[in-house]
């Protein structure tokens, strides 16, 4: 069973590293804001996809997860929406700072 602290240790772990390669991008590209976050988004999906076709096949994965492509991409809509309906944190304004420098 998952506790909230290691939740939030991925939680960050997986920003921590998302951020700094979307950072790397703003910066050695020339490409829109908005371009660059959907590629972001883009690549959980990828991700998203190429963990579920490990999924597929009985006996590949001891987790147990069956994906249902409907309610998993429902989820992941979810959490985005969740998230930037929150408000900007200390760091995402580091961010925009960074993409402008
Ligand atoms: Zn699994």
């Amino acid at each position: 069973m998952l506790t909230d602290p290691e939740i939030e240790a991925a939680r960050a772990e997986l920003h921590r590293m998302i951020r700094a390669a979307f950072c790397r991008a703003m910066h050695t590209s020339r490409l829109p804001t908005m371009t660059l976050l959907s590629l972001a988004a883009g690549a959980v999906g990828a991700i998203y996809k190429e963990v579920a076709h490990q999924h597929c096949r009985a006996g590949s994965c001891p987790c147990g997860w069956e994906p249902n492509r409907a309610e998993d991409v429902e989820t992941l809509r979810a959490a985005l929406a969740a998230t930037t309906d929150a408000a900007p944190s200390t760091d995402l304004r580091l961010v925009e700072v960074a993409g402008r420098a």
